[in-house]
């Protein structure tokens, strides 16, 4: 189903989307970054501490959009729904998007070789497990690895 960030309350249960309310008026959001032209990322508290990652394209459609909180009832969670909301306030009047972590991360890594762009990410996979899975599946290596 499409959802469209102009008109995205329709599909979303109302439940959800109350609760998406109450997070954006506890100020819950705690960092919600704008690292790309048309691509979103936040750090929403609640039971646990939540990465949302939102992003459309020109028109104003989802292109993506992931949680990493257990909600798998629908297709937009509470935390979800919280920071489109925030999105679309911020561009209805023009605020600004924070200039946190995220985007120092960004701008760091740019300013690395390939070399020392692998060295980082190596360290990444051999320390945490997460991270690991992430980048064989980012690089679908576990679906071509050669057998034993
Ligand atoms: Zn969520």
């Amino acid at each position: 189903m499409k959802i469209d960030i102009h008109n995205f309350e329709s599909i979303i249960d109302p439940d959800v989307l109350n609760r998406g309310v109450q997070i954006c008026q506890n100020e819950n959001i705690q960092t919600l970054e704008k690292i790309g032209d048309n691509d979103y990322s936040a750090i929403v508290a609640g039971s646990e501490i939540y990465l949302t990652n939102i992003s459309f394209d020109r028109a104003g459609a989802l292109l993506t959009h992931t949680c990493n909180c257990p909600y798998q009832s629908g297709p937009v969670c509470k935390h979800k729904a919280a920071v489109l909301l925030t999105i679309r306030k911020h561009l209805k009047n023009n605020l600004p998007f924070e200039q946190g972590k995220l985007n120092q991360l960004n701008t760091t890594l740019d300013k690395q070789d390939k070399a020392a762009l692998t060295q980082i990410i190596m360290e990444l996979a051999k320390h945490n497990m997460s991270s690991r899975n992430s980048l064989l599946k980012l690089l679908d290596i576990n679906n071509h690895s050669p057998g034993k």
